[in-house]
């Protein structure tokens, strides 16, 4: 079973449904950072110029309400699509419907055909078969592309690609499992991964998995106290998840008992509350006074990760270690940013916080690689594979 790369797939004259990622930040129909679409455009390219007739499709944001509807509608990314590739980008507004079919029979050579956003319709997450039996009816050659909703059984990511014979995956997320590969197979030792973030519900499955790969696991960010917490150390009214303490002291005593090790900040910068920056100080160690919160780590953590990633053979950087948004408590994001760029082996991106943080610094270059999707690279990393990508495997 081999997973074949759009370029070994025949495209000439044939119906193409190419699902990407346009999922692009919006304000009052602006698109606010074409990136995404920017990433999209050799795939795209690729298609055009070996003369497939092309059906786009992708979701925007989490559309609820009928308000939300004329929010995340995809006409502005049509629009700026049409000016990027100099073609016509026919929206059709009902995904399900046969309007694309009889499109495709008159489709000219400088025009493509992009589906309203996927998530208007009920049935793509819910994977329904009468809507990607829908699409399977004009569908010759399916292409995924979007890498961030891979790990999802939506109808567009997993049902339809079960019902096309040829079927294949665009560059980027070629890219994405070339490189990840590398993580899973490869012996670059030690291997070091950094997690931050909010929460470590989100986190749990992919720190269990990385008990048995990495040498150091540190951790920064919200996620942070919930395991401090987990050693008795008092983290005054910082973020914790109270009923996930029982899960870090777990992770722990497995690290201990792997001889694996697993950092804590060792410091921290604190505020009253968040909207007080002016009451920011240090912490002396890990401990945190009541009254104040941790929304950074500090300059002992900061010096030790940083050190740590800059002498591993691989490092993997998931979610950020403070509330970075706010510029007084970014200090500690950035320097591992910088840490990661001054590493010349592998280091790898996980998507959201991080690769923004990462492009913000200006080291996306830097870095081996910055993926699309974090939820999907983790996924992937534990698993060794995803649903959107197994299914296109033949
Ligand atoms: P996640 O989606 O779980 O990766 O979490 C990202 C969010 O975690 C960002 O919006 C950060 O602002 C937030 N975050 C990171 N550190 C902290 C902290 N110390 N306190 C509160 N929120 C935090």
């Amino acid at each position: 079973m081999a997973l074949k790369s759009i370029e070994e797939l025949d495209l000439k004259g044939k119906n193409l449904f190419l699902r990407l990622d346009l999922n692009v930040p919006l304000k009052n129909g602006v698109i606010k950072d074409d990136t995404r679409i920017l990433a999209a455009l050799p795939t795209i390219r690729y298609a055009i110029d070996k003369g497939a007739k092309i059906v786009l499709a992708s979701h925007l944001g989490r559309p609820k309400t009928e308000e939300d509807k004329k929010n995340l509608s995809l006409q502005p990314v049509a629009e700026r699509l049409g000016e990027l590739l100099n073609v016509e980008v026919l929206l059709v507004a009902e995904p399900s419907s046969d309007a694309p079919k009889a499109l495709l029979n008159g489709l000219k050579k400088n025009q493509i055909i992009l589906l309203e956003n996927l998530r208007f319709e009920e049935s793509e997450e819910k994977n329904k078969k009468s809507l990607f039996e829908k699409w399977a009816q004009y569908t010759e050659v399916y292409v995924n592309d979007a890498f961030g909703s891979s790990h999802r059984a939506h109808a567009s990511i997993v049902g339809l690609p079960q019902m096309v014979k040829t079927k294949g995956v665009g560059f980027l997320i070629k890219k994405e499992v070339d490189m990840l590969d590398k993580i899973l197979k490869g012996n670059h030792s030690p291997f070091v991964t950094l997690l931050g973030g909010a929460k470590v519900s989100d986190k749990i499955s992919v720190i269990e998995t990385l008990v048995n790969k990495v040498d150091t696991l540190m951790v920064g960010g919200a996620m942070a106290y919930t395991f401090l917490a987990a050693h008795g150390t008092n983290i005054g009214n910082s973020l914790v998840e109270k009923d996930k303490i029982h899960i870090a002291k777990d992770i722990i005593e497995r690290f201990k008992l792997r001889g694996k090790e697993l950092l804590l900040p060792i410091d921290h910068l604190i505020v009253e509350s968040f909207d007080k920056p002016h009451t920011a100080k240090l912490t002396d160690g890990e401990s945190i006074p009541d009254g104040f919160m941790g929304v950074d780590i500090g300059p002992k953590t900061i010096d030790t990760y940083a050190k740590i990633i800059k002498n591993s053979g691989m490092v993997f950087w998931n979610g950020p270690m403070g509330i970075f948004e706010t510029s007084d408590y970014s200090k500690g994001t950035f320097a591992m940013a910088k840490a990661l760029a001054e590493n010349p082996n592998l280091t790898i991106v996980g998507g959201g916080d991080s690769a923004a943080a990462v492009a913000m610094a200006g080291y996306s270059d830097q870095v081996t690689h910055v993926s699309t999707g974090g939820g999907a690279s983790l996924e992937y990393l534990e698993q060794g594979q995803l649903p959107g990508i197994e299914v296109l495997k033949c």
